[in-house]
């Protein structure tokens, strides 16, 4: 999962370097491991990417280079990396210059049948430098657009999306245009808006807020949008999907901020979550206990569980903000080790609570929970109250995951995951738990149906009915 960003101004503003830069920070949520950025004036670009958050890529020299040419037109990425390595060469934006011109693209999402791109691109001549959906995605546009659309780049895009089936929402630039492009699926989210002279766009909302940029929509499924240095507009809806849109549930569940919309409505993720929680303590209610969020994951649907039951929300884990999230890390166990550094137990909680109910948005491997519940019973015995004194319920505000994702975020493959390889009695054993039970698809979808028609999202990983063709990935 990635965020991508920027914008594309008149005339050049000192204050577009810093709201650039704090449209990074506020994606940061989306990918840790890369940041990247191509900037230009219309007359000269430059670019720089590198491992690492956005304060420690975009520091003070490249700030300093960044207002020297003055900008017009910038794009920016937040990456974790899917598909590709960690080092600079996989990150993105990639780059390009052909005799005709410069070029510059970076996306969100991934190309479920990446292998097999890379082949035939490969084998049209066409020479990659990594591995990476992004790179992929830009070679094959500018083959069609010069190729065979007379370097058309509307074109481009739009022999991309009739032959190309993925998640991939995503900006290209030259050195005075920028194009917005959505996946006629329309996996990720994309919106754009403005501020001040300039169109500016975004993964998520929330990078819009810091500055009050006006937002105006989101890209739709299966278009373009071409903004110029002039200040002009066009839109191209250059494929019409036959099918419903498959929005990713997941954004609202897990990955996008709290303070961002989902999709095409002007309701808060937050909201959703708090929704979901209120749904799962109306499916699974559990009584006289303390309700316990996993920080951060868990918090609103803690609160919308709390509420809807009468029951009190206490703060059970304090977690360590500078620990990464832990289903990115490779290797089971730097996974425990890290999930035992990023949480610890308040001990006194445990002196006067005996019954817990534990709410998190999801269960992936299960390593995470089955470690907290550890830690709890440790924390227990510590505290004299016993190790088996204590009743710890999970609740799970999304359905049973139990299919990889090939559109972008992280999952492992199947074997890794959890209720791909057992049941639910199974699973709560193996975690320790004194019950264990999920939200259902039908009351994840009651909620959803708030937000938009549920069958415009995607739900392949809970019922692995999944939208396009893919290739196994060996992550
Ligand atoms: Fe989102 Fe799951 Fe679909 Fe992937 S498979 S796009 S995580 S809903």
């Amino acid at each position: 999962m990635c965020g991508i960003l920027g914008y594309c101004a008149q005339e050049w503003d000192p204050s577009l370097a810093k709201f650039f830069g704090l449209q990074g920070f506020n994606l940061q949520h989306r990918g840790q491991e890369n940041f990247g950025c191509t900037y230009s004036n219309g007359k000269k670009f430059n670019h720089f990417k590198d491992k690492g958050l956005v304060s420690q890529v975009f520091t003070r020299e490249r700030r300093s280079e960044f207002d020297a040419i003055q900008p017009l037109i910038a794009i920016g990425q937040t990456r974790y990396a899917t598909a590709g390595g960690t080092d600079a060469i996989s990150a993105q934006p990639h780059w390009l210059t052909l005799l005709n011109g410069f070029y510059s693209n970076a996306t969100n999402g991934d190309l479920p049948l990446l292998q097999k791109e890379i082949e035939d691109l490969e084998a049209s001549g066409t020479i990659l430098l990594s591995g990476n959906d992004g790179e992929v995605i830009l070679k094959k546009i500018l083959q069609s657009a010069h190729n065979d659309n007379g370097g058309d780049l509307v074109a481009g895009l739009k022999h991309l999306m009739e032959t190309t089936p993925g998640a991939y929402s995503g900006c290209l630039m030259t050195l005075n245009e920028l194009y917005l492009y959505r996946d006629p699926h329309g996996f990720r989210p994309l919106y754009y808006g403005r501020w001040r002279n300039a169109f500016v766009f975004a993964s998520e909302t929330c990078a819009f807020h810091e500055r009050d940029a006006e937002i105006e929509r989101e890209v739709y499924p299966g278009e373009v949008i071409v903004f110029d240095t002039n200040g002009i507009k066009k839109h191209h809806q250059v494929v019409t999907p036959k099918h419903s849109p498959q929005k990713c549930i997941f954004e609202p569940i897990y990955f996008a901020r709290p303070d961002s919309q989902v999709y095409d409505t002007p309701k808060e993720v937050g909201s959703f979550r708090y929704q979901l929680g209120q749904q799962l303590a109306r499916e699974k209610p559990v009584e006289n206990a303390i309700v316990v969020p996993v920080p951060d994951s868990g918090r609103f649907s803690a609160v919308g569980y709390s509420t809807e039951l009468g029951l009190p929300l206490r703060e059970l884990f304090v977690r360590n903000p500078y620990i990464p999230r832990t289903f990115q890390i490779a290797g089971q166990a730097n996974r425990e080790d890290l999930v035992r550094l990023k949480f610890t137990v308040m001990r006194s909680l445990l002196e006067r609570y005996r019954k817990v109910v534990i709410i998190d948005d999801s269960l992936v491997r299960s390593t995470t929970m089955r470690i907290l519940i550890t830690m709890i019973r440790d924390a227990a015995e510590l505290c004299g109250v016993g190790k088996r004194e204590i009743e710890i319920h999970i609740r799970l505000a999304s359905p049973p995951i139990k299919g990889c994702c090939y559109y972008g975020i992280d999952t492992p493959e199947s074997k890794e995951l959890a209720a791909a390889n057992q049941s639910i009695e199974d699973i709560s054993k193996t975690i320790d738990a004194t019950s264990l039970a999920y939200i259902s698809l039908e009351g994840l979808d009651s909620v959803a149906a708030e937000f938009d028609d549920p069958a415009n999202f995607c739900h392949a990983c809970f019922t692995r009915a999944y939208p396009t063709p893919y290739q196994t990935r060996t992550r």
